[in-house]
């Protein structure tokens, strides 16, 4: 069996008693946090980790375990956390009203532990499953970075928000130098193994938790740096493009250096859309390769600005 850490859930009952009927079903299997009142378990769903799962009554002291649901729903950061109505209150129109709240399952009490057990299960597996879909589809498989969807869909988003705030954006775009010669020299496998030293080193060029590196092609990367000006782009650029040449992984076939290196284009500023955005990194890497490669390129470096085409 494959060791995974312990699911948490979060057991919502007023009746000690229920809460210790559930404990016993649940117990060894599952982590187990409990509340006894509607607040309560709202409080609890945003004070510390989120649980995996939510089993709750529906009759509670305060506010109803319908509302409460409603309201996991609609938290963004708590949505994704299935709930499951767990109540004597069995009738049609409840049920209805449970699912219509969002929960995935609605128990009526009296309950068996088997039912209980399986449904959990169940639904937590589809919750890893789900999130798991999630994962990967804005991953890049061989380097684990941020895939070319996701950059793309980052890009959007921060482009709306900083023209909206007025702030600068910056953005690099990185490209292995003499690469294709890399491969046909060293083969296919060691390709890769250099596309993954090359995108551990520029990740961990990084400073702030808001920069976003992405595999945006074969040995293109792009890093996303919200709230930056030129300088500090142009600091972020130059660290990764140390990074890359400190690895110091030979290249035979360079004609720049005889390790691997990395061409970058770089812009930063307010008032632009993302296509036109990418297309002025774009021009820039396209200059640093034509200037000697192995350097950083922005608009208004070596010509005034906006000579680059
Ligand atoms: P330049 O300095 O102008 O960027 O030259 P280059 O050879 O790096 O550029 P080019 O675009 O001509 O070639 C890119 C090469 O990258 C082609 C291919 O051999 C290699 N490549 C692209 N994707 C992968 C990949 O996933 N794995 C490996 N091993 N190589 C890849
Ligand atoms: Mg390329
Ligand atoms: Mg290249």
């Amino acid at each position: 069996m494959r060791s995974m850490p312990q699911a948490t859930l979060l057991v919502v009952d007023d009746e000690p008693a229920n809460i210790e009927a559930l404990a016993a079903v649940l117990d060894p299997h599952y982590e187990l946090r409990f509340a006894m009142s509607g607040l309560e378990a709202l409080t609890a769903m945003h004070d510390g980790p989120l649980p995996d799962l939510v089993l709750l009554d529906v009759m509670l002291p305060d506010i109803d375990g319908f509302e409460v649901c409603t309201r996991i729903r609609a938290d963004a950061r708590t949505a994704g956390v299935p709930v499951i109505f767990i109540t004597a209150l069995g009738q049609p129109a409840q049920e209805e009203l449970g699912f219509g709240v969002g929960a995935v399952d609605y128990i009526a009490k009296p309950f068996t532990a088997a039912s209980v057990r399986a449904r959990v299960r169940n639904h937590l597996e589809l919750k890893r499953n789900r999130e798991l879909l999630q994962r990967l589809a804005i991953t890049d498989a061989l380097t684990g970075l941020a895939n070319r969807r996701h950059f793309d869909e980052a890009l959007r988003l921060e482009v709306q928000r900083h023209r909206r705030q007025g702030l600068s954006l910056g953005l690099a775009l990185i490209d292995i130098d003499h690469f294709k010669r890399y491969n046909d020299h060293y083969g296919h496998p060691k390709g890769d193994e250099c596309l993954n030293l090359v995108s551990a080193a520029l990740a961990g060029s990084l400073r702030r938790a808001s920069d976003l590196i992405a595999r945006v092609g074969g040995e293109e990367f792009a890093i996303l740096m919200p709230e930056t000006d030129l300088e500090g782009a142009l600091s972020v650029a130059e660290r990764g493009r140390a990074a890359v040449s400190e690895l110091a992984i030979p290249h035979a076939m360079s004609t720049t250096q005889p390790f691997i290196t990395v061409s970058i284009g770089l812009h930063a500023g307010i008032d632009i859309d993302d296509a036109q955005r990418y297309r002025a990194a774009d021009q820039q890497l396209y200059r640093a390769k034509a200037a000697g490669r192995d350097q950083i390129m922005w608009d208004g470096k070596g010509n005034a600005a906006g000579g680059g085409k």
